[in-house]
């Protein structure tokens, strides 16, 4: 850390007065000008637990961020996607295929009507009702042309047919692939739920390791480390080798100095990153 030396380092704000006499009493000071000045005192050892803490809140929220980024919670994720897409492209294509089933009835339809019509034709001109010549021809060109027609609309049903088998070839593909996806999923969800049960076991070890330690730091010590830790992230960092572990850098000869006059039971803040520094045998003091 360097920085003029003139600035007052924060964890030396506190003055000597009788709240110093009441280890791990926590007063608030306001002074002039200034920012509310907290004191909180407690032994090298409950300060040492903080780095327990810390140690123990980082897995946590590495256990926590690796529970948000599993590939196995994407891959699930990303099967329910497909899924959704596979559901409404299926409902799309039955109702295509209901269509066209609709289409090909009513060209069958046509067809029979044409055909029945001929049909008709045929069999007055077979039975011989049909006299005058001039009335002969004009039913013999009314077959033909009806042949004609019927030959038509049977090519219009073939068509509405190739268009419906597609139409059913497709659906049922889909159909297929939803049900393939669907066991994957069963696959892929057991994975995941493998993966987190496991999370979830590291995390409940870590969480009653963390109460354990909890229960060893003195209430007042406790709230300040959680609240430096909602605010930076990391509420407690070590000192070493004249390093503040939080922010990374050096302290210079002054700070260390005042850091070196300090008492065992004052709480120190790094001023650069705000976070308690906890002093350790390899401080470098
Ligand atoms: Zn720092």
């Amino acid at each position: 850390m360097y920085r003029s030396g003139s600035t007052p380092a924060a964890w030396l704000t506190d003055p000597p007065d009788t709240d110093l006499a009441m280890p791990g009493r926590r007063c608030r000071r306001h002074w002039p000008g200034q920012a509310t000045l907290e004191l909180v005192k407690a032994s090298p050892e409950a300060q040492l637990r903080l780095l327990e803490l810390a140690d123990l809140d980082a897995e946590l929220t590495r256990i926590d961020h690796r529970r948000r980024s599993l590939p196995e919670v994407a891959e699930v994720d990303r099967i329910d996607a497909r899924d959704a897409e596979l559901r409404d492209a299926i409902i799309a294509a039955e109702t295509n295929e209901k269509d066209l089933g609709r289409e090909q009835a009513k060209a069958e339809a046509d067809v029979d009507q044409v055909r029945a019509r001929s049909v008709r034709d045929r069999e007055r001109l077979d039975a011989g009702q049909v006299s005058s010549p001039r009335e002969l021809e004009v039913l013999q060109s009314e077959i033909a042309s009806l042949l004609r027609r019927q030959s038509e609309l049977e090519d219009v049903v073939l068509d509405v047919m190739e268009r419906r088998e597609a139409a059913q070839s497709s659906r049922d593909s889909l159909r297929a692939e939803r049900d393939e996806l669907a066991s994957r999923r069963q696959t892929a969800a057991a994975r995941r739920d493998e993966v987190l049960g496991e999370l979830g076991e590291q995390s409940e070890k870590a969480a009653d390791r963390r109460a354990g330690v909890v229960a060893q730091v003195p209430a007042d010590l406790l709230d300040l480390y959680e609240r430096m830790r909602v605010q930076h992230g990391v509420g407690a960092a070590a000192l070493r080798g004249g390093r503040c572990e939080g922010c990374h850098l050096t302290l210079n000869t002054v700070d260390l100095n005042r850091i070196r006059a300090a008492d065992d039971d004052e709480v120190l803040r790094c001023e650069e990153c705000r976070r308690i520094l906890v002093r350790t045998p390899d401080s470098g003091l």
